[in-house]
Order: C-alpha cells, then sequence, then structure tokens
C-alpha cells in the first residue's frame, strides 16, 4: 500500500533516513525542512498543515535537540519541541489527520535504576527534557491519533551524534574521558525511521483503529557513554586511526549546563 507521508525534520538524523527508506517500500514521501516551516512559530506548522495536499499520515522528526544550548534558550526549546508539537497535533486533527512523534528518555529522571515503562511517572531533569514533554502532552490533549515514540541515544551515518564526534576525536587525542555512570541503549536513526514507516502502515490498514499511543522504541541491551565509545573504537579499528586511550569518569566530573539522567532507559 503505497501512502502519502507529510515529514517534518527533513535534514536531521530520523528525517534524512525516513527520506531515503520512505520510497523503498513505495510510498511517496514530502520532507520539509526549517526553511518550509520553522517550528519556532506555531502558526507556521498550522499553515502547513492546513495548506498540505492528499496526505495519509505525519511524521514528525523535527525538535530542538541541542540539549545543553536548551539551558539557555529555553524558550526556544519550548516553542519548537512544546507549543509547535501542540499546533501540529491540533491542525492534524482538524484534518482527521494521524501524527506519529519523536520524544525521548530525557522525560524521566533517570534514578529508578531499571527500564522505564510507558506509563511511569515523568519527571525531566533538563529545558530540553521539559519542552518535549510539553509536546507529548499537548499532543495528547489535541489529537487521539497519535503515536508518540520515546527514544534514546540516536547515531547515523548523518547529522552530529556520538559515534561521528567519537570517530574524530579518537583520531585527534591521545586520551579521552567518558562518563561511565550515565546508562542508555544507542538506537539508529535507520531502525526509528524503519519502525515510524511500519507504524504508518499499520495505521493505514487500521483504518481509524490505530496503535495509538506512547511507546518506548529504542535498541536492546544498554551500555554506557564509555563502554559504547570502546565498542565504537573497537569496530573501527579495521580502517579509522584510532589512537585515543579512553579513562571512565563520573558524571560529576563532567559537567554540563543541562543535567543528564544517570539510567533513564
Ligand atoms: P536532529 O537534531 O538530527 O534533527 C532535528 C531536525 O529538526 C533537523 O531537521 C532540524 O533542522 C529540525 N529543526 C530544528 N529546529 C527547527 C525549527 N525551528 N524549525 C524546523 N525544523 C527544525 O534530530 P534527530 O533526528 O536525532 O532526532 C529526531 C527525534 O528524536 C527528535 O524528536 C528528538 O527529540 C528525538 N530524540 C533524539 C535523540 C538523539 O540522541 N538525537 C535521543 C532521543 C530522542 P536543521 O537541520 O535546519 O537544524
Amino acid at each position: 500500500m503505497a501512502l502519502n507521508i507529510l515529514q517534518f525534520g527533513r535534514t536531521g538524523q530520523v528525517g534524512f533516513e525516513l527520506l531515503s527508506r520512505g520510497p523503498l517500500r513505495g510510498h511517496r514521501i514530502t520532507a520539509l525542512g526549517r526553511e518550509a516551516v520553522d517550528f519556532t512559530s506555531p502558526e507556521a506548522v498550522k499553515r502547513a498543515i492546513g495548506s498540505a495536499g492528499n496526505i495519509d499520515v505525519v511524521i514528525n522528526g523535527a525538535a530542538y535537540t541541542a540539549v545543553d544550548k536548551a539551558e539557555s534558550e529555553p524558550d526556544i526549546a519550548m516553542r519548537v519541541n512544546g507549543d509547535s508539537v501542540g499546533a501540529l497535533g491540533q491542525a492534524c486533527a482538524a484534518r482527521g489527520l494521524p501524527l506519529i512523534h519523536l520524544s525521548t528518555d530525557y522525560v524521566f529522571d533517570g534514578t529508578k535504576g531499571t527500564p522505564y515503562a510507558e506509563d511511569e511517572a515523568i519527571f525531566p531533569l533538563s529545558a530540553y527534557g521539559l519542552s518535549k514533554l510539553r509536546g507529548e502532552t499537548l499532543l495528547r490533549e489535541r489529537n487521539d491519533r497519535h503515536i508518540i515514540l520515546r527514544t534514546s541515544w540516536v547515531y547515523s551515518p548523518f547529522g552530529a551524534n556520538f559515534v561521528k564526534t567519537m570517530l574524530r576525536l579518537g583520531a585527534e587525542r591521545d586520551e579521552l574521558k567518558i562518563v561511565d555512570d550515565q546508562h542508555g541503549a544507542p538506537t539508529t536513526a535507520a531502525d526509528i525511521a524503519l519502525t515510524c514507516l511500519i507504524l504508518a502502515e499499520r495505521i493505514a490498514k487500521a483504518e481509524g483503529n490505530g496503535p495509538w499511543g506512547t511507546y518506548h522504541y529504542t535498541a536492546s541491551g544498554e551500555t554506557t557513554w564509555r563502554r559504547f565509545a570502546e565498542a565504537i573504537f573497537a569496530m573501527a579499528a579495521p580502517w579509522a586511526k584510532i589512537k585515543a586511550r579512553v579513562t571512565p569518569i563520573l558524571t560529576s566530573q563532567y559537567p554540563t549546563p543541562a543535567t543528564r539522567q544517570l539510567n533513564p532507559r
């Protein structure tokens, strides 16, 4: 079944994968970037949905993802991740359009010590987490026909991510001090995009009774940033000139503007 999918976040990690994988599954993807619709303006988001042509499903991969910068620009983060997601949900509801939206483990405080279930208490520790939570909340209020996928530690060949940073720094530096007490599940943007496309297909097949709700979606297993870096270096060894030695440190030894949760899985 070929679907008409409208996608926001064209230039992002997940956005890029959606755009390349959608047509492989037979779908027509209209991908909009910031130049077409700026999420700092909820009105612009509403207009984009109102004026879009024939669409079956909307997938939102646009987000303010600069976690530390959000501490000094909380209003912008809130508009992009909060208000505009609410506007998107409302505009989609007005047209009867289902919406698949991506969210984050940053909505949790990470103190539980074991993996979180979808309905567990949320308590963001950062401006970014708060803004993403606001988006989730407004979306639930305004469009019943939504799927929220909370994911974590996204990486891909495109854009900025931990894998690319480690490959660069590992070749440049002799030593890298890497946090070893934050736990998470690295997840590829390709897997997230594929899952969004499969969900879009299920929604279309379900003819109105879609699998609506909030889901946690990550790769299986868990690691720390230090163990992740060592795995990256081991896999890259045959082709990359990695010279850095890895030294584990605690989060408290690596202060950042945004508070990081220790175990938000
Ligand atoms: P990226 O940072 O790679 O991409 C974000 C996208 O949003 C880019 O296309 C960017 O456009 C766009 N964007 C940012 N600001 C605006 C704006 N004002 N108006 C319009 N577009 C804007 O994100 P990912 O693909 O990594 O993340 C996808 C989703 O997954 C997001 O919802 C994120 O919160 C969530 N997530 C991400 C994680 C991660 O580790 N990256 C972890 C957990 C969840 P431009 O290129 O112009 O900046």
